[in-house]
């Protein structure tokens, strides 16, 4: 039965992630800071009968994931899919006077939280010789986008780490790609959404017509996470509308 951790795993697209990981039969490791969603869908995939553990795990402290996976080896005793998924969508405002303390909050979780997730999860898979690292950036790791500076830096940092952990790692038996979602319906996005004109904005920016759902997401980490993509590493892969088609 293969092992799953996911960051950001108590809401949107990390608890569709594991859903979908657990109705599959994997054994799932839900790593979070809100705590009590965090508890709920643990409680709910056991119901179900699939095994899950929720582990409280700020991205942004290393230590945080070095017990993160402390736990996971305990209770699974290996791991073969990481999912770094937590990430924050900060303030938004001009580069001019974007703030210096966002800018540092936004790079610490958007990050720093996926390059110490990722430097955490790495011994495990290196001793088995085998395992898979899916990064969620975004299509504003490609393009920029107005009033987002902290956000778009770390959505790209992203696709560069990816690609030099990848180069790093591959001939290891760890494969590590970076999925881009376009705008996905999750309470990350539910708060612009509420504008009506905002809304139709965002929703025109999607060729196809709307926004994406946490499992359109899920179906491609699912992909990237199994054996039908051994020979894909090192990419960066759009689930977007065609957002990034323009
Ligand atoms: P979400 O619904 O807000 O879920 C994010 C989860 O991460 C929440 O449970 C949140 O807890 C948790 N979290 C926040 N800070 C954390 C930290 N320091 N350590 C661990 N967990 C933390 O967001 P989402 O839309 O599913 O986003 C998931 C990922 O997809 C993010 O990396 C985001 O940038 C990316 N993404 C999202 C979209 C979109 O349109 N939704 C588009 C492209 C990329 P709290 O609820 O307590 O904050």
């Amino acid at each position: 039965m293969s092992v799953v951790l996911i960051t950001g795993a108590s809401s949107g697209i990390g608890s569709a992630i594991a859903r979908r990981y657990a109705m599959q039969g994997a054994n799932v490791v839900l790593a979070d800071v809100n705590d009590e969603h965090g508890v709920q869908l643990e409680t709910e995939l056991k119901k179900q009968g699939a095994n899950a553990l929720y582990v409280h795990c700020d991205v942004s402290i290393p230590e945080h994931h070095e017990a993160c996976m402390e736990a996971t080896l305990r209770e699974f005793g290996r791991l073969d899919v990481a999912v770094n998924n937590a990430g924050i969508g900060g303030q938004g405002a001009p580069t001019a006077t974007y703030p210096v303390e966002e800018w540092r909050r936004i790079i610490d979780v958007n990050l720093s939280g996926v390059f110490y997730g990722i430097r955490a999860q790495l011994p495990a898979m290196l001793k088995q010789g085998k395992g898979s690292i899916i990064v969620i950036s975004s299509v504003l790791g490609m393009v920029g986008f107005a009033g987002a500076p902290a956000y778009t830096a770390a959505k790209h940092g992203l696709v560069g780490l990816v690609r030099s952990a990848a180069i790093d790692h591959s001939a290891q038996g760890v494969r590590i790609n970076a999925v881009g979602p376009g705008f996905i319906d999750t309470p990350m996005i539910a708060g612009v959404m509420q504008d009506p004109q905002v809304a139709h904005d965002v929703v025109a920016r999607h060729p196809i017509g709307r926004v994406g759902t946490p499992d359109e997401v899920a179906a491609l980490v699912a992909f990237l996470g199994s054996e039908e993509a051994s020979f894909v590493t090192g990419g960066y892969f759009p689930v977007d509308g065609g957002y990034l088609a323009q």
